[in-house]
């Protein structure tokens, strides 16, 4: 299913049709593991307009309760249970229908600061030293990170880059090595042509 064609179609019961079964995808990959979240990214065309937006919006949910589970001091937990809200951002279309109430809305600052990451990504991807450019460019510009917990915070923030750019990576380069076989059996096609 393409993410971007629910936003564009404007059939509203088509389109909620899509996001349940979207959301029941979500689901499963969500209980089998945090690996196949991953595949949210899998098709590039994601990579485009909002339809980007909603999926890191769906993934902060997923970091904010990987986050609250280790962090369960009282202002860590201010922070992470603000996420259980609805919110009238359009980015949170996907995470405002909800499922049995695991789906969780991330606190804004949260959604902006790996809304950030993801530029810093997609701007230092072709690189192999791509998360240390990313954390040498946020600590340089001195990248502001609202949190609730100044006892926590660095390494939240520290925990946060971490999972995010690790998720990317591993997309990336499933992305990347997709793209290499299907220009090596091109390659090997055309050989066979040439030698026959
Ligand atoms: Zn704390």
């Amino acid at each position: 299913m393409d993410i971007k064609t629910i936003y564009e179609n404007n059939d509203a019961s088509e389109r909620s049709k899509k996001i349940k079964e979207l959301k029941e995808l979500l689901d499963t990959c969500i209980e089998k593991g945090n690996i196949e979240v991953d595949s949210v990214f899998d098709d590039h065309n994601y990579y485009k307009a909002s339809a980007v937006d909603c999926v890191i919006y769906y993934v902060c949910g997923y970091i904010t309760r990987k986050l609250a589970k280790r962090y369960k001091c009282e202002e860590c937990t201010t922070f992470f249970n603000s996420s259980t809200e609805a919110s009238a951002n359009p980015v949170a279309a996907l995470t405002n229908i909800k499922s049995k109430g695991w789906l969780l809305h991330p606190n804004h600052s949260l959604f902006e600061f790996i809304r950030y990451i993801e530029d810093l990504f997609n701007q230092y991807c072709k690189y192999s030293d791509v998360f240390e450019l990313i954390v040498n460019h946020i600590t340089e510009n001195n990248k502001q990170f609202w949190f609730s917990c100044s006892l926590h915070k660095t390494d939240v923030m520290s925990d946060i880059i971490t999972y995010y750019i690790t998720m990317r990576m591993r997309q990336y380069s499933v992305f990347q090595n997709r793209e290499q076989n299907k220009l090596s059996s091109k390659k090997k096609k055309l050989s066979k042509l040439v030698n026959t």
